[in-house]
């Protein structure tokens, strides 16, 4: 083995399924990993925790009035072990990142190619609520080129979810987000109610794939359901919990729980490097090499599969709509743990 420095190699490795490892300077493999993900974890949270950059959202009511200041990380490891820091308590609700978990829903009831063939599986490099992402993906030759984790492909994605009444796929969205989380996750009622009062361009968007065969019946309990589950109530741990969840092969690493098929998840990562942070995705790839999903509630996650799951929460958003503080802690944080999965150390 090479020689290598304490504590960013030593991590790398150690987070490494299977990977054996000499303890460094009298330290456990295991301390020194602790010492490492917590010195990552506070020092990324202390250096951009007065940072004034951004705004909360504010097309949705509810959510401009939330406490800017929430700033918290967690970070679940493939063991389950999970370390944070700031303030992971508060909840917020979870937007966009529904959408990460609603497309893996529908892959496990339905296959990958149901939703390569209805939606698509490309960046549409639009904002997330384009209209004329869909316009440019119905004169597309080859089938459609939008994909899940935007608003339209999204919506049409939610409208996908088997159920035989509205009531039946709530609950079975819901059970399937609370076993990623590992707890019974519920909605913030506030939030629901401010978005489905204002979100007369999503019920726009709705129409729209319906009129082009995308959404196969109901398009405004689609798009009810969506906002339902766009405002689904989490702190930073239950989103690390989530993320972890999917960088062990769909297994909850604490509960133990199968929450999907490990052959299924690679599809669900592959959507969230592409386009998880909407038109930014490739700047954020450029950087962290992870897939990762934003929502405009102030959450993101990120995912190292095989290593661990991350998530910060922070509201202040960018012109894009994801959250600025946690994409530099989470940025910061993948660099220091050496988790970009395209950095090979030469032997
Ligand atoms: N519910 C939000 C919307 O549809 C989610 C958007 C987001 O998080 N980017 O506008």
């Amino acid at each position: 083995m090479t020689t290598i420095s304490m504590p960013r190699a030593v991590l790398t490795l150690a987070l490494a399924a299977g990977a054996t490892l000499a303890p460094a300077a009298g330290l456990s493999a295991q301390g020194s990993q602790d010492q490492a993900i917590t010195a990552a974890l506070n020092d990324a949270y202390t250096k951009f925790r007065t940072l004034q950059e951004g705004k909360n959202a504010d097309y949705i009511p509810a959510l401009a009035k939330v406490d800017s200041k929430i700033y918290g990380i967690a970070l679940v490891t493939a063991a389950g072990k999970v370390y944070t820091a700031g303030d992971v308590k508060s909840e917020v609700s979870i937007q966009s990142i529904s959408k990460v978990f609603t497309l893996a829903k529908v892959i496990e009831e339905q296959g990958p190619e149901a939703i390569e063939k209805t939606i698509g599986v490309d960046a549409t490099g639009m904002r997330f609520n384009s209209i004329v992402s869909v316009e440019f993906s119905q004169k597309a030759l080859g089938g459609p080129e939008m994909n899940s984790l935007v608003n339209p492909g999204a919506i049409a994605t939610t409208s996908m979810v088997k159920g035989g009444t509205r009531d039946e796929i709530w609950k079975s969205l819901l059970g399937f987000y609370s076993d990623f989380a590992g707890r019974p996750l519920s909605v913030n009622e506030e939030v629901f109610e401010s978005e489905a009062a204002t979100n007369q361009r999503n019920k726009a968007i709705g129409a729209l794939m319906y009129a082009y065969g995308y959404i196969k019946e109901n398009p405004d309990q689609a798009t009810d359901i969506y906002t339902e589950q766009c405002s689904v109530s989490a702190n930073a741990k239950d989103l690390a919990m989530m993320a972890a969840t999917l960088a062990t092969g769909g297994k909850n690493p604490v509960t133990g729980k199968q929450v999907m098929a490990a052959k299924n998840v690679p599809y669900v990562l592959s959507v969230m490097a592409t386009a998880g942070l909407y038109d930014d995705s490739g700047k954020w790839l450029y950087h962290t090499g992870l897939p990762a999903k934003s929502g405009v509630g102030g959450g993101i996650i990120a995912v190292a599969p095989g290593k661990f799951g991350i998530a910060v929460i922070s509201p202040p958003l960018d012109d894009a709509g994801n959250s600025v503080r946690a994409q530099k802690a989470i940025r910061m944080i993948v660099e220091r743990l050496g988790a970009n999965p395209y950095q090979v150390r030469p032997n």
